[in-house]
This record gives structure tokens, sequence and C-alpha cells, in this order.
């Protein structure tokens, strides 16, 4: 939502270009944006809090611990079951600094009352990134700190290159290779990078180093429950490995960090617990989005990935520049990627950064789960002008 916000307020600034006068002024009421927020978020979790009772399902309000293998005790009152889920979520990391508490995790930067003049970022994963672009374009002064040689490694390196050239518009600092030491009583963030000690002064520091799984808390040790790191460890059922009557979803199961995950896991959990396992998981094509400012989205194999597992991987590109919708609304930052096996056509993977890449990329999640050529989805008719075609004539080219 935040995101979203700061998008359309960057896209807004932009109007001078299309005749709108005044735009470029336009700025945002941070403390409205948020209180906005919690008044969306209240909303949609009265509806999902009353719809398992709704079904007719028992709720217990309160913190959940094993007290045997097959016992949760809520609150002083054990109860027992056959089968149990976990379904716990994850929380966001404290990494171990000195001072590590004067920083703010995702949850509280979301409450803040007031905009960070100066954003420090510990973490350059996706949640940095998000957070860092949209407080970037809303005027904070916002620097990344990653402690590897580059932020979200798991992009394609052509479309990170085009994401860095983005974060560097919007004002953005990124140093790679660092290491944090500790943080400052005056926000002052201190550590190692290039080789000497440097120095980050903030107004906030926003630790996004992951989110390690609830799953401790439970005392899982009770029910035999193995751990994967913190994530309960599951087979394909989503059945635990070490205790055959628990079943793991979500960021509890650790596998992908994402909403639809734990939407598509808990029913398959659900199934496999009542009815015996008989519904695997399947993630060989996975879409998912960074909502940076502009956004990526990726599915399938990276074009380095596919030649490190010795695909004869090919790519077709299509810059945003070239796509008559994206000139319309001024956004022609972008490119689609497409990563496919010579010979076969078969699709390996799809990237797109720029407006919108977040739905788009969905188009070539459709196609590679219906098994079609990359040939065969540019020979597609599609409306025009859309960001959207800009997916087909990547294929055609
Ligand atoms: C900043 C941020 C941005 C994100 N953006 C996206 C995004 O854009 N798209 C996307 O798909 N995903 C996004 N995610 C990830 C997404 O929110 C999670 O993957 C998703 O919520 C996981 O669902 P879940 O049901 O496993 O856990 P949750 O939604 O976390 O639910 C777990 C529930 O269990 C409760 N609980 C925990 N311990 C106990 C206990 N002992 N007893 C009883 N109850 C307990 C918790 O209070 C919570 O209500 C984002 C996450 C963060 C932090």
């Amino acid at each position: 939502m935040l995101v979203s916000t700061i998008e359309l307020l960057t896209r807004a600034r932009r109007g001078k270009d299309l005749g709108i006068n005044g735009a470029e002024n336009l700025r945002l009421d941070w403390r409205a944006v948020i209180e906005r927020k919690d008044r969306i978020v209240a909303s949609w979790s009265k509806g999902k809090e009353a719809a398992p009772e709704k079904l007719g399902t028992a709720v217990l309000r309160g913190k959940g611990v094993f007290a045997g293998p097959h016992e949760i005790a809520v609150d002083g009152r054990t109860y027992s079951a056959e089968k149990i889920i976990i379904a716990t979520g994850s929380r966001p990391a404290r990494p171990p600094l000195p001072g590590a508490e004067i920083g703010i995790t995702s949850d509280e930067l979301i409450h803040l009352k007031e905009q960070p003049h100066r954003l420090v970022v510990v973490g350059g994963g996706f949640i940095g990134l998000e957070f860092g672009f949209a407080l970037a374009w809303a005027g904070s002064k916002v620097t990344i700190l990653q402690s590897g040689p580059q932020v979200a490694p798991a992009l394609d390196d052509e479309i990170r290159e085009i994401l860095l050239n983005a974060a560097g518009e919007a004002g953005m600092t990124i140093v790679t290779n660092v290491k944090v030491k500790a943080i400052a009583a005056d926000k002052t963030v201190e550590a190692e990078a290039g080789g000497a000690a440097q120095k980050f002064p903030a107004d906030q520091v926003l630790l996004a180093t992951g989110r390690p799984s609830n799953v401790e808390a439970l005392r899982p040790q009770v029910a035999g429950v193995e751990l994967d790191r913190s994530a309960v460890r599951v087979n394909e059922y989503l059945q635990s490995v070490s205790a055959s009557h628990v079943y793991a979803v979500g960021d509890a199961a650790g596998k992908h960090q994402h909403s639809p995950v734990a939407w598509y896991e808990g029913p398959i959990a659900a199934q496999n617990a009542l009815k015996g396992n008989d519904r695997k998981v399947d993630f060989t094509i996975f879409p998912s989005a960074i909502f940076t400012i502009p956004a990526v989205g990726q599915v399938g194999l990276t074009e380095k990935e596919a030649l490190t597992r010795g695909l004869k991987a090919k790519v077709s590109r299509m810059p945003f520049d070239y796509n008559p919708a994206a000139g319309v609304r001024n956004e022609t930052e972008g490119m689609v990627k497409v990563v496919y096996e010579e010979g076969t056509e078969r699709i390996l993977g799809v990237h797109v950064i720029g407006a919108r890449a977040e739905d788009l990329v969905q188009i070539g999640a459709a196609a590679m789960r219906g098994g079609l050529k990359k040939s065969e989805v540019g020979a597609m008719h599609y409306v025009f002008p859309t960001l959207g075609g800009a997916i087909f004539d990547a294929m055609a080219a």
C-alpha cells in the first residue's frame, strides 16, 4: 500500500512531461498514508478473523505451545488432536549486533508517525529494497548496506543492473560487501566496507536481514518436530519428516515466504492431514515480484542459472521503450527478458522490470504452465497498446 501510493506519487510528479502543471511539486503526507494503511488493514483483518467461525471452526485466541506430541496448551488449557498443522508465520530477524535494539524492523517502519529524513537499511533483500525504493522516491535519503556482493542475488544479472540504475535515479546509495559492526545510540551505523571502517549516520535504521519462522517458540521438540534452520522440515506433502502427525504451511514451512504460498499450502496440508497424503506441493513454476519502483517480476530460471544447469539457453529481450503503452504512460524504463532453450523453444524463464512487472510476469508463468513454446506465445493476438504487449513482443523477438 505504501509502495503503491509512492509509485503513484512518483509517476504523477513526472506529469509535467504529459502537460500536467504543478505535478513536480507534489509531496507525500506520510502520516495520512500510514493512517489509511491502518484503516484498510484493520478492515481486512476483521473479515478474516470472523471467517473460520462462520464455517463452524472453533477459534481459540491465545499463544499455543506443544504440551505433548499431540497436545497444544493455550493459556493454561490443553487441547489434544490426532493431527496438527503449524501455520505460525515468521517474524523479522534482529541480528546479534551491539545496538540492534536501536534499529527498527519492517513491522515498526510501517507504523512510524514521521517519515525518516535519513534511512539506513541493513540488508539488500526484497524487503530492504522495497522499503528503500519507496522511501527514497518519497524524499528520504536512503542507504542500503548489503553483506554480500549483490543486492537481490536471486535476480537475473541484467535485470539487477537496470534496478541499480533506477536506485541511482531515486537517489539511493547501495553499498555491498559491508560488515555491519554496531548501531550507535545516535543511530549511526558503524560498519566495515571497502577494507575501512565507515559510519553511516541515520534517523532510522531498518533491519531487513530476513524473517525466521516462528516455530521455535512452540517448543516443537516436545512433539519431535525437526527444524530446518527455523522452519519445520517437511516433505512434499507438507508433513514433518520427523513427526508424521504434524504438518506445516506458509512461512512456518519456510520454502517460499509469500502470501499465496500460505494460501496454496493450507488446503493441501489440511487434505493430507485428514485424508492421508495425496497432494504434493508443486513449485516448478513459481512467479514472484519485488515491489520496488520500478517493480521486478520473475518466473523460472535466470540466464545464468540455465547456463549453469548446462541448458542450451538463449535469450530474447524487449525494452520498454519499444512498447507504445509504456511510451504513452511515460514509463519507458524497463525490459522483458525471456530465457528459452535453443531448438525446443521451451520457455525457461521470464524476467520483467518496469511498470506493472508484477502483473506482466504472470503471462509468462501461465505460458510456462501451459507448456507453450516461445514462438507460440509470440504469435498470439494481444490487446494494443498494453504493457503486456511487451511480453508477446519479447516472445516474438
Ligand atoms: C514487509 C513485508 C512485505 C511482504 N510483502 C509481500 C508481498 O508483497 N507479497 C507476498 O506474497 N508476500 C509478502 N510478504 C510475505 C507474507 O506476508 C508472508 O509470506 C505470509 O504472511 C505468510 O503467511 P503465513 O500464514 O505463513 O503466516 P502469517 O500471515 O504471519 O500468520 C501467522 C499467524 O500465526 C500467529 N501465531 C504465531 N505464533 C503463534 C502461536 N504460538 N500461537 C498462536 N498463533 C501464533 C501469528 O500471530 C499470525 O497471526 C511480506 C512480508 C513482509 C514482512
